[in-house]
């Protein structure tokens, strides 16, 4: 799903395989599923189960 290493942006750990993740992201101006797989891979921070808790 993701091209580059998903790794939690909080805690640098490695996203493992099924795990539960949390992404934030700031909404695309220009709406569509596109520009939002796009955004994930450039500006998407990726929040592992256990920091999104805290
Ligand atoms: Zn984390």
């Amino acid at each position: 799903m993701f091209k580059i290493t998903p790794q939690c942006s909080v805690c640098k750990k490695e996203i493992q395989a099924n795990e539960e993740i949390f992404v934030k992201m700031r909404y695309p101006e220009s709406k569509g599923m596109t520009e939002i797989k796009a955004f994930l891979q450039y500006q998407g921070k990726i929040i592992c189960n256990e920091c999104n808790e805290k």
